[in-house]
């Protein structure tokens, strides 16, 4: 049986996490749930799962959470019991699944364990990837993805001795919402709209972040860190079906790809899986009727691929400053303080404007995190 600590229970990601458990209690228990707000999802997931522990982030939220509904479940809440909770002997696993850079506190304490990190939570790679990977090295802890894209690499690469042998990575992209739409299109585009991904349901964040193709950018970062190689290695292309979730294509000429319907519990069932595959329900690919095709990535978003090539390739400061502009866009368009378009303005304007830095620890992260946003945060009051 394996202990779970699930960061971010109440999320998309936290969701599907706990109906793969639900399929396998027989060898997955959910030991611990972290949140932020959402008391009546964790008094549902505590009646039904009976954590032993219920990490609630938001103080307020703290204070009100029902003691008759937590179960068995002991509550707590401030950073000194999340990073007891984290080390707990009892964990086997941890996953990364809080939405944002709000996940990096957790995750880089999770990289200090030994334990396994099953990660969702790209910002934290995006931001802090040279230390959280150099933590886990020497701390004996293993990353695995679950991030659909990073995972299908994963699972192409199992079986490999070591990454020499890649002469190429494709990274697909569903092109979101507004796939077939040029970037001058989409200045008009409402919250709803943007919101409403084709071929996935996930949190509000990661769907603006897919409407934008900041996402792809953000998972390119992500790529090249988990996998450690140059960013030259990847090609992001557009793959409307979300069917082929990403290509490793090795100097022998063969490409090896792996294949799902969109559903992210396949991806999270395969990085719970220990020495044999777990048993869920899926929904089978119909190969008969299967038609797949795959674009370039868009030319007029071609300057945001670019910074994230720069920012694979400087590293340091240039991560932190690219997501806090990016989350700061994203929140202002969420709240109709910019248009859709204006988020690629705020990021752009922030990224030339915001000087870099060096970064050798997280709390000149955080002092960077701080500074961005207040540069993002002046972009947005003079455009809107
Ligand atoms: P959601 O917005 O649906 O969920 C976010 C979760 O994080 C909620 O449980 C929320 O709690 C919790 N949370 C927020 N802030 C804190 C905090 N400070 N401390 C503890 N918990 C907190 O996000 P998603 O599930 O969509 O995404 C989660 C991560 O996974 C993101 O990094 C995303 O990029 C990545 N990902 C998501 C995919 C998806 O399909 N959704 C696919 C691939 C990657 P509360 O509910 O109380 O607010
Ligand atoms: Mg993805």
């Amino acid at each position: 049986m394996k202990n779970i600590l699930l960061l971010g229970a109440t999320g998309s990601i936290g969701q599907s996490v706990l109906s793969v458990i639900d399929q396998n209690k027989d060898l997955l228990n959910l030991y611990a749930i972290t949140l932020d707000k959402n008391i009546s999802k964790a008094e549902e997931i505590s009646k039904i799962f009976s954590p032993d522990y219920i990490y609630i982030n938001c103080e307020k939220s703290f204070s009100k959470f029902n003691t008759e509904s937590k179960n068995k479940a002991i509550t707590i809440n401030g950073s000194s019991d999340l990073s007891n909770l984290i080390f707990d002997d009892n964990i086997d696993i941890i996953i990364s699944a809080v939405s944002g850079f709000a996940g990096l506190e957790a995750t880089a304490i999770a990289a200090k364990t030994g334990k396994t990190i099953l990660l969702a939570n790209k910002e934290s790679i995006v931001t802090a990837g040279e230390i959280i990977l150099s933590s886990a090295a020497s701390s004996g802890t293993t990353i695995i993805p679950i991030d659909s894209e990073h995972n299908a690499i994963f699972q192409c690469l199992a079986g490999e001795k070591s990454t020499n042998d890649v002469s190429k990575i494709i990274i697909t992209a569903s092109g979101g919402p507004f796939l077939d739409k040029k970037l001058d299109e989409l200045k008009n585009v409402t919250k709803e709209e943007a919101l409403k991904h084709p071929n996935w349901s996930m949190g509000s964040k990661i769907s603006i972040d897919s409407a934008t193709l900041v996402n792809k950018c953000l998972e390119l970062i992500e790529a090249k860190y988990l996998f450690d190689l140059d960013e030259k290695f990847f090609e992001l292309v557009v793959h409307p079906q979300s069917i082929i979730h990403s290509i490793v294509t090795y100097r022998d000429g063969s490409s090896i790809c792996q294949m799902s319907n969109p559903d992210m519990r396949v991806p999270i069932a395969h990085a719970l899986s220990n020495e044999r595959r777990l048993n869920i329900n899926f929904n089978e690919i119909n190969f008969s009727g299967l038609n797949l095709s795959f674009n370039d990535f868009p030319e007029d978003r071609k300057k945001l691929e670019n910074i994230a090539r720069e920012v694979c390739n400087k590293g340091h400061s240039s991560g932190i400053i690219l997501n806090a502009a990016n989350e700061v866009a994203v929140d202002s368009f969420l709240h109709d303080e910019i248009s859709f378009s204006q988020i690629y303005d705020v990021i752009y304007r922030t990224f030339d404007t915001t000087p870099m830095s060096n970064i050798n620890d997280i709390e000149s992260i955080y002092e960077k995190d701080i500074e961005s946003r207040m540069e993002a945060k002046k972009v947005v009051k003079s455009i809107s």
